[in-house]
């Protein structure tokens, strides 16, 4: 592999193990040793680290106490670990947590499908913390419905956000790249997306716009950095845009110099 910097947008980590694919009883089980060692491997240097949606609102995984602790885990790996960002992951009560700066971002997610609409984006909680959230400078991965992603983008325009899987869970790919292409302050991150529809997001949004991650453990990095690279047309673009969707583009959002 060529000598570039490269970070993966989009990590789950966590101290405890899960029940997590359901099907045949396959523990989920993702520690930071067991990530560092998998990008070691292949040369990538670091990554955003989020906590499982398990340890913050799933039933019948979490309680305040698991939420605690997972937000306590990655931040204790970034301290040791300066190209390992944790991101803050927010509950529908929008608490603002006192150690806010301590975090590199912030997560608000919800499975539209199948997740009751429990966020309440119109409210004085929200406006609240999404003023916290741009005081402190840190960029929001937003994973909602179509209506709501846009309704949030609307109503924060000076936010950051990062749109995960280039929309796969805010509506589709086809939906959410012509959706947002004029909001310069909304990112595209790559993870689980079929390699056209990347290509055609650097294609419309730039190599500024756009961010590699992988969703791991549910991909992997190796596996996503494989489908980001290989597609025949990805030749189209030149190493400074590849440098830029590798980890330019995310460390450039999140304020660290090189
Ligand atoms: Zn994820």
């Amino acid at each position: 592999m060529k000598n570039r910097l490269i970070i993966d947008s989009h990590v789950h980590i966590g101290p405890r193990k899960f029940d997590g694919l359901r099907l045949a009883k396959i523990q989920l089980w993702h520690p930071f040793e067991k990530l560092k060692k998998n990008l070691d491997e292949i040369e990538v240097h670091g990554a955003v680290m989020l906590p499982y949606p398990e340890d913050i609102y799933r039933v019948p995984y979490a309680t305040k106490e698991t939420a605690q602790q997972a937000h306590d885990y990655i931040l204790d790996i970034s301290k040791n670990n300066p190209f390992f960002f944790p991101f803050y992951f927010v509950w529908s009560d929008f608490t603002i947590p006192d150690n806010l700066g301590e975090f590199k971002g912030v997560k608000i997610h919800r499975h539209f499908w199948s997740e009751p609409e429990t966020y309440d984006y119109s409210g004085k909680a929200c406006d609240r913390f999404v003023e916290a959230v741009v005081r402190h400078d840190l960029p929001i991965i937003f994973e909602e419905s179509f209506i709501n992603t846009k309704y949030f983008c609307d109503k924060y325009p000076h936010a950051n956000v990062i749109i995960p899987h280039i929309g796969l869970a805010n509506g589709r790919a086809w939906k959410v790249i012509p959706a947002f292409k004029d909001y310069p302050n909304v990112y595209l991150e790559t993870s689980l997306v079929y390699p056209y529809e990347i290509i055609e997001a650097i294609t419309q949004y730039g190599p500024d716009r756009i961010m590699f991650g992988s969703d791991s453990p549910y991909s992997s990095t190796k596996i996503e950095l494989f489908n980001l690279l290989e597609h025949e047309d990805m030749k189209h673009f030149n190493e400074e845009d590849l440098e830029k969707i590798l980890a330019k583009t995310l460390l450039k959002l999140l304020h660290v110099r090189l």
